[in-house]
């Protein structure tokens, strides 16, 4: 397989010493709103509120909402001034106090195959500290369209063959910094309802760019909530897939709060492997975790849970594991995501040999399932990835990483 180039330079120069890491790191809490706030990502209770701030009496309020949500969700409004529903005077007063403001976008790059990503700046705790970045990537084929989405800068766990939990520095992203990644890809797609050619670019999105989105549960929930908002950017909650890691008490709210489609990252089938491969799965392990799949609420044969599973060669990747895997899913609604390896400077792991791969499928796909191999995308982008950021300031191996566990999707 070939990877970007710079990915191929001291490979066994940075050892991953992740073995013996901790479980979780926490959380740095420094996010400090900025002086004029965004009402992106606001509920229309949260709207309501603000609207009460700035004086709106009460009678007005509910008519005030549902126009903000109409011009901020249905037709992307990017400023106050374009809200002509909405009276001047009302509009100044939200102007002096609020914006519509999305997350910076500081660089972008199309790929031949269509693939876009934006590199997001979102503001730090602190005036010394680097600014926070995450990309968001969009992925279009011939039947949809389907956007990356992260809910953290970097990732509270440790999983040994990802590159994002590598990244020491760790922020929960607000509702409306998840929302806003939505809302950015719409604006440079130039994909709000009012659009030409009717149909919608971003069909579908995917919970599966940086961090773990069950350990950042609340913003996640009133995030998805709002993208799947019929009134709003309306993408159903049957279009929106997050993934977990397997944080247990959170995968049955997924379905009871939020009821998006969910995928598993399972990666190995026996828990003494999983515990090195998903260190999480020392907290909660295989059979918890299958427990919570079969209770999974609105999961069916309609609905089934994705469980995604990388190929490590020589590492989860024989047909043995492939029997248990089979075996280990019977009676849950499933679909199976096999992913090439991607690599990274530093790592243990290589990808599976592409026959060993198609063997591994062969065998799921007889025993019942289909079994899609996820490839990589907009590889060119990635390969040139460094060219986002200034000639001095090259990406990080991390951000490379990241991306590309951004750039796979169905
Ligand atoms: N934290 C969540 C979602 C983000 S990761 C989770 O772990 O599910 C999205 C997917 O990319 C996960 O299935 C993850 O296991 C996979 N992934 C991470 N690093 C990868 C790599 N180097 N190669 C292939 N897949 C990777
Ligand atoms: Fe975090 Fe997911 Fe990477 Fe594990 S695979 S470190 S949970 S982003």
């Amino acid at each position: 397989m070939s990877w970007s180039m710079t990915d191929t330079v001291t490979s066994s120069s940075r050892p991953d010493l992740r073995a013996n890491a901790p479980l979780e790191k926490i959380p740095l809490e420094s996010y400090v709103p900025p002086a004029k706030p965004s009402l992106v990502g606001l509920s229309r209770a949260e709207l309501s509120e603000r609207l009460a701030d700035i004086g709106i009496a009460p009678p007005q309020r509910n008519m005030r909402v549902q126009q903000l949500w109409h011009w901020i969700y249905f037709r992307g409004a990017s400023s106050f001034e374009e809200m002509t529903s909405v009276s001047k005077e009302t509009r100044a007063k939200l102007a002096e106090r609020f914006t519509v403001d999305r997350p910076e976008v500081v660089a972008e790059q199309i790929s031949s195959d269509g693939t876009r990503k934006w590199l997001l700046r979102l503001p730090s705790g602190d005036r010394i500290e680097k600014p926070h970045e995450i990309e968001c990537v969009y992925i279009p084929e011939t039947d949809r369209g389907t956007l990356c989405v992260s809910s953290q800068v970097g990732c509270t766990l440790n999983c040994t063959f990802c590159h994002t939990g590598t990244q020491r520095l760790v922020r929960n992203l607000t509702p409306g910094e998840i929302v806003g990644q939505v809302m950015v890809a719409r604006d440079r797609l130039n994909d709000w309802a009012d659009r030409d050619s009717g149909g919608r670019l971003i069909t579908n999105i995917v919970m599966m760019g940086m961090g773990e989105p069950l350990y950042n549960f609340d913003a996640v929930r009133d995030a998805l909530l709002i993208v799947a908002d019929n009134e709003g950017i309306g993408i159903s909650r049957r279009r929106i897939t997050l993934s977990t890691s397997g944080v247990v008490p959170n995968i049955i709210r997924t379905g009871e709060e939020i009821g998006v489609m969910l995928a598993i990252s399972l990666h190995a089938v026996r828990d003494e492997l999983r515990n090195e491969l998903v260190p999480l799965n020392r907290k909660y392990p295989i059979a918890e975790l299958l427990q919570a799949c079969r209770d999974y609420p609105g999961a069916s044969n309609a609905r089934r849970i994705t469980f995604e599973y990388v190929m490590l060669k020589g590492v989860n990747d024989s047909l043995e594991d492939a029997r248990l895997l089979v075996k280990l899913l019977r009676g849950i609604p499933a679909k199976i995501n096999l992913i090439p390896f991607n690599p990274w400077p530093g790592t243990r792991y290589e990808c599976s040999d592409w026959d060993q791969i198609e063997k591994f499928s062969e065998y799921i796909f007889n025993a019942g399932y289909s079994s899609p191999v996820r490839t990589p995308r907009g590889r060119d982008i990635l390969a040139a990835c460094g060219q986002l950021k200034s000639e001095t300031e090259k990406l990080s191996a991390s951000e490379r990483q990241a991306l590309r566990a951004m750039a796979m999707t169905d």
